[in-house]
């Protein structure tokens, strides 16, 4: 069986992987994982990111965006540059970007400004935005609710909501990512009953690696780093939870990951 997989939140640029990204891309190919979306997280990583995705075209794009967690360091004069990563055809959303008011690494109001900057720049830009949210639905959702017909659509990534949240999405039009979360019986308990209710052309997978190492997986690696190799795991735990075969899973994510950031291959 060869999967077919895309890996649309993986955080490659993080030290972790500084020693081995090659070994870990080459893993991830044998695992059926054929295209990942790096995660950009700050201005930096987000120019990292692009570099890394220039040099793999067809199997890496990026995504390029201020953190909540690093709303505060972004400034006005960021924007051009964030502009200039956008317009590359390998960066291919505005993110992460959103909201965070369980850590509040950055004061809300500094979250908000960032958050609405940047979803200006997706609408002039016309792309698509890779969303964060955690603790700061309310306001998240109202925000977004401003640009409404603005975007060209958008993901809400590593979801780990309940009925309410996800009902919301849906009406925003974000697409829903879903990470190694559900795959923890304990603190995925909500988000395991709403897995089968995601439709079919709303569902994408992640592995937010180095993150969120799936906690089903036999044997856990001893490192306890995620890597995107282990996205059938969580592509499995998605199926089983649907009640689905592994192959539509991985046929339907892939269809609407390649829809939503339009990952074209090279030549095409
Ligand atoms: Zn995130």
């Amino acid at each position: 069986m060869s999967l077919d997989l895309v890996d649309i939140g993986a955080n490659l640029t993080h030290d972790s992987f500084a020693e081995d990204r090659d070994a870990v891309m080459a893993r991830a190919l044998q695992a059926g994982v054929r295209r990942l979306v790096v995660t950009g997280a700050d201005l930096a990583s987000s120019r990292q990111a692009a570099a890394l995705a220039a040099a793999h075209p067809s199997r890496l794009w990026s995504t390029a965006g201020v953190h909540p967690h690093h709303a505060q360091s972004f400034e006005a004069s960021q924007r051009g540059e964030l502009l200039d990563l956008l317009r590359l055809k390998s960066v291919v959303a505005v993110g992460e970007c959103g909201l965070d008011y369980f850590r509040n690494l950055s004061p809300p109001p500094a979250q908000r400004a960032a958050f609405i900057a940047q979803l200006e720049i997706a609408a002039q830009i016309r792309k698509p935005v890779f969303l964060h949210q955690r603790d700061a639905h309310g306001d998240f959702a109202a925000i977004l609710n401003d640009f409404d017909g603005k975007l060209q659509g958008g993901v809400a990534h590593c979801f780990t909501g309940g009925e309410l949240e996800l009902e919301a999405y849906l009406e925003l039009g974000l697409y829903i990512g879903i990470t190694g979360w559900a795959c923890d019986e304990r603190r995925g308990v909500e988000l395991r009953g709403v897995v089968p209710r995601i439709p079919a052309d709303r569902l994408l997978i992640e592995t937010d690696a180095p993150y969120l190492l799936p906690r089903d997986m036999t044997p856990l690696p001893k490192s306890r780093r995620n890597e995107p190799a282990y996205l059938p795991y969580i592509a499995a735990t998605v199926a089983h939870l649907r009640g689905e075969t592994v192959e539509a899973v991985a046929s339907m994510t892939t269809r609407n990951a390649v829809a939503l950031f339009a990952l074209a291959l090279t030549g095409s």
